[in-house]
């Protein structure tokens, strides 16, 4: 019984004792030999088991009584023995003796000690860091977890596993979203030897999705082996988010900017097309409309004047057929005037785009604007009243102002505004307002024609001045606004358009205020039948010299004609008693009437002078203003009359 246990003693790998109940030791193992102190003189079973284990401390050999006195079934303890080394001790009865084995967990204790310091430090360390700190052993047991939950280290505990933990948690790189591989994870890598440093990782969490940045790093034991882990994860959910906000804003603010500058770009480039192109068709556009107007002007004149010489020359023809007839010479001879008349009118109308001139102040009349628009709308009322339904009417408002005066040619002024009022009529298909509104604004008067019809786009607009330019197609000459803005012109006025596209359209003619002065002439006297006058015609044209001369003795007046200004001066100086009136051509083959009518006043102060001119009156110059009265051909007989017929005309204009 003795020398049996020797055998399976030895076979145990740690110290182990067998204790007889008597007291004394019955066997021990090699290794127990060199644990357990003991007298290798004295024989074995002559040596008390309580001396041998004595170095293990009092609680080990109060075990072995117990179970060997029966009161304990087995015992385990750890203790202390010798050579400050632990020990876990195991005391179990067998047959008549107690087995004491003792394994050396020095080690294994030293672990668990240097764990549980970390697992301290850490827990301070989580006090005041938002941080979750794990501690695990080299098998991936987690032995301390400090978690955002509590923020205490939570318990040992048998199911908490790092791989339970990546099962929980599924991390993913947050970038990519793929899933970390086990070995991939920061623990396994730290586990593997590796420091890891900041690896973001996104985590199922119960509070929902985080991203954390992970740090692990390996503990090693006194060898150098990896005996664990520490992982310590940081919540950087809110900083990823503003990362990614951040890099979200950089990448908008740089598409923007690529955006910005690449549009910036084209529109430079489109706006430099543009403007070149704009350019070159505004050269072309102007160049084209002067060829247009010139061209359809010409047109128009030669048309209008062939039309009215067809009927001259037929009438020409028929009177020396019809030369006995009284009433046949009286017939052709009115034809003819009306056909003149007509060629007359055309060449006006040429005159009155070339004419920019103020009318001549001695030709003009006082103009009550505010009488003026009641007049045309008057005279409109024809227009107007073709409008068949009730919803196509056009009403009329008049805004009238008292004394709205200016001086002028009423016969323009009203045609200006007839031309208006048809355009705002025009404009108004469906019918609408017509407003006429006059209204003194300091030194000037105006009139305005407004209308709610369909307005004009500003490119209308900018050429609806221009002659010619109509978007009426064959309802419209496009001469209407150009004669209103000549008639302005002449009177030292203005035209403007205002206008919106599908609101309407005013057009406001401004003209210089007339203001009454005491003393004011009649403004008409009564036509006295002329005195037979001395009369000097100073004209180069045969057949017009002659017409004139018999027209004027037609009257009883004394008549010398004269062909040039060399002529006419010789005449002045050759005639007896004075001339009473000189009237002369402007263009003479050796020089102008001008220098005539110069050369005689100073001669003759006393001389009436009349003008007749082809061209267009040089009304507003000093020249003219120096002279009685300026006439344009063709002449009428009527109007020579009654200039011939008022002389005291310049008397009294000077007084005004
Ligand atoms: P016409 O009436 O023969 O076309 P105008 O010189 O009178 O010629 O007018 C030139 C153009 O200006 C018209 O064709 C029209 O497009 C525009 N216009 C003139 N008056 C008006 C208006 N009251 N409302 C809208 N458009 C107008
Ligand atoms: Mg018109």
């Amino acid at each position: 019984m003795i020398d049996q246990p020797a055998v399976w003693l030895e076979a145990l790998p740690m110290p182990a004792l067998l204790c007889g109940r008597d007291g004394f030791a019955r066997g021990i193992n090699r290794t127990g030999r060199d644990a357990f102190v003991w007298d290798a003189r004295a024989p074995l079973d002559r040596q008390s088991w309580r001396v041998l284990l004595f170095g293990f401390g009092q609680a080990l050999v109060e075990a072995v009584q117990q179970v060997a006195a029966g009161s304990l079934p087995q015992g385990e303890l750890e203790v202390e023995g010798p050579g400050s080394r632990r020990y876990l001790c195991r005391v179990v009865p067998v047959g008549e003796a107690v087995l004491v084995s003792a394994s050396d967990i020095t080690a294994e204790q030293a672990t668990r000690d240097a764990l549980e310091a970390l697992r301290r430090e850490y827990h301070t360390l989580w006090a005041v860091q938002p941080a979750r700190v794990l501690v695990a052993d080299a098998r991936g047991q987690v032995h301390s977890a400090l978690d955002d939950a509590d923020r205490s280290a939570s318990p040992d505990n048998e199911a908490d596993t790092l791989r339970r933990r990546w099962e929980q948690e599924a991390p993913h790189d947050p970038v990519h979203h793929q899933p970390i591989e086990w070995l991939e994870t920061p623990a396994m890598r730290a586990l593997g030897g590796q420091q890891v440093h900041g690896q973001r990782l996104e985590v199922r969490r119960p509070e929902g999705r985080r991203v954390v940045e992970a740090h692990a790093a390996p503990m090693r034991d006194a060898d150098g082996r990896v005996s664990g882990v520490v992982v310590v994860e940081w919540d950087v959910t809110e900083l990823a988010r503003l990362e990614l906000r951040v890099q979200e804003q950089a990448r908008e603010a740089a598409a923007l900017q690529a955006r910005a500058a690449s549009t910036s770009d084209s529109i430079e480039r489109l706006v430099e097309e543009r403007s070149q192109a704009l350019l070159a068709s505004q050269e072309e556009q102007v160049r084209e409309r002067r060829l247009a107007a010139v061209g359809q002007l010409a047109a128009g004149v030669m048309h209008d004047v062939n039309n009215a010489l067809n009927p001259i020359m037929a009438a020409a023809y028929l009177l020396r057929h019809h030369a006995e007839s009284p009433e046949a010479v009286r017939d052709y001879a009115d034809r003819i005037r009306k056909a003149a008349e007509i060629g007359a009118a055309t060449a006006s109308r040429v005159g009155r785009f070339i004419r920019q001139e103020p009318v001549h102040a001695g030709g003009d009349e006082v103009i009550d604007l505010s009488a003026l628009a009641d007049e045309v709308v008057d005279l409109t009322e024809p227009m107007r009243l073709r409008r068949t339904s009730e919803a196509d009417e056009v009403r009329v408002e008049r805004q009238l102002g008292a004394d709205v005066q200016t001086r002028g040619l009423p016969g323009e002024i009203r045609e200006a505004l007839l031309n208006l009022v048809q355009n705002a009529i025009d404009a108004m298909p469906n019918g609408g307002t017509l407003t006429l509104r006059t209204a003194i604004d300091g030194n000037e008067v105006c009139i305005a024609v407004r209308d709610t019809g369909v307005g004009m786009t500003e490119e209308v607009r900018e050429r609806a001045f221009d002659p010619f330019f109509s978007t009426k197609g064959a309802g419209g000459t496009g001469l209407g606004l150009a004669e209103v803005y000549g008639i302005a012109r002449r009177h030292r006025g203005s035209a403007a358009i205002t206008s919106v596209p599908g609101r309407g359209t005013e057009v406001l003619l401004r003209f210089p205020r007339w203001r009454e002065r005491s003393g004011t002439p009649t403004p008409s006297q009564p036509l006295e039948p002329a005195l037979p006058q001395r009369i000097l015609v100073v004209e180069d044209h045969d057949d017009g010299r002659d017409f004139l001369r018999r027209i004027l003795e037609a009257d009883g007046h004394a008549v010398t004609v004269a062909a040039s200004v060399r002529e006419g001066e010789a005449a002045l100086e050759a005639a007896g008693p004075p001339f009473d009136l000189l009237l002369t051509d402007v263009g003479l083959p050796d020089g102008s009437g001008w220098s005539l009518v110069k050369t005689a006043r100073a001669r003759f102060p006393d001389l009436r002078v009349g003008v007749i001119t082809g061209w267009e009156p040089q009304v507003g110059t000093s020249e003219a203003q120096a002279v009685e009265f300026v006439l344009r051909k063709p002449l009428r007989a009527a109007e020579l009359k009654s200039h011939i017929a008022a002389p005291l005309r310049r008397d009294t204009t000077s007084e005004t």
